[in-house]
């Protein structure tokens, strides 16, 4: 493993993980809208986990930059970051495979909204956003670079933090006890263990 492979690697999770969304989102894009949360506040949150997982470290990829924050790197740190980017790609496939037309890049609520509690959801509320934390975890391993490592921490973070809340008020005010429900045997991020 050398930082070039380790580049490549992320680069590689970033495209496929692009080219998985595809089919989703033209399926979604089918899919009438009943209620849209997409105001400035959404598109600035998104605006920042974007900068903070994305463009940032694309920017690192493509030019070095900020090499004055660079960090020596560590082959066995980027093997495990390999082993997180594949774990967060398979999950993604499952929360898309799961939640089919009702994914959406904001909070929104389809026509005819169903909640979704199989497959990948049956035990967990949020798996899309824990393939996100994995995804921010292999970057940070997978970059030789304080801060294109470090942004998708603090980007997507940033997203999660405010708007996981809001996004369960959105899903409670729809589904009211169903989801109450959903929630007591649930995990946000993780399978609820007791
Ligand atoms: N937070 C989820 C979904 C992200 S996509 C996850 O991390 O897996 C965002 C959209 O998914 C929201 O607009 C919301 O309407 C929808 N959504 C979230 N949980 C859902 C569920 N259990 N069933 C159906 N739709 C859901």
């Amino acid at each position: 493993m050398t930082p070039t492979i380790a580049k490549a690697a992320y680069v590689l999770m970033a495209a496929l993980w692009y080219v998985l969304r595809i089919p989703h989102e033209r399926k979604a894009r089918k899919t009438p809208i009943a209620r849209d949360a997409l105001d400035a506040r959404e598109r600035l949150r998104l605006t920042v986990s974007l900068t903070g997982l994305g463009i940032v470290p694309m920017i690192y990829v493509a030019t070095g930059w900020p090499a004055f924050a660079a960090r020596s790197f560590s082959p066995l740190a980027a093997w495990l970051g390999v082993v997180l980017a594949v774990a967060a790609l398979v999950v993604f496939r499952l929360t898309h495979k799961a939640l089919g037309r009702y994914w959406s890049v904001s909070l929104q609520m389809r026509k005819e909204h169903k909640l979704i509690t199989e497959g990948i959801y049956s035990r967990i509320r949020h798996p899309m956003y824990s393939a996100f934390w994995l995804w921010a975890l292999a970057q940070a391993l997978l970059l030789p670079n304080w801060i294109a490592g470090l942004s998708g921490i603090i980007g997507f973070g940033t997203l999660y933090l405010l708007r996981v809340g809001p996004e369960e008020r959105m899903l409670l005010d729809t589904f009211g006890d169903e989801y109450r429900a959903y929630m007591a045997r649930t995990g946000r991020l993780l399978p609820k263990l007791f």
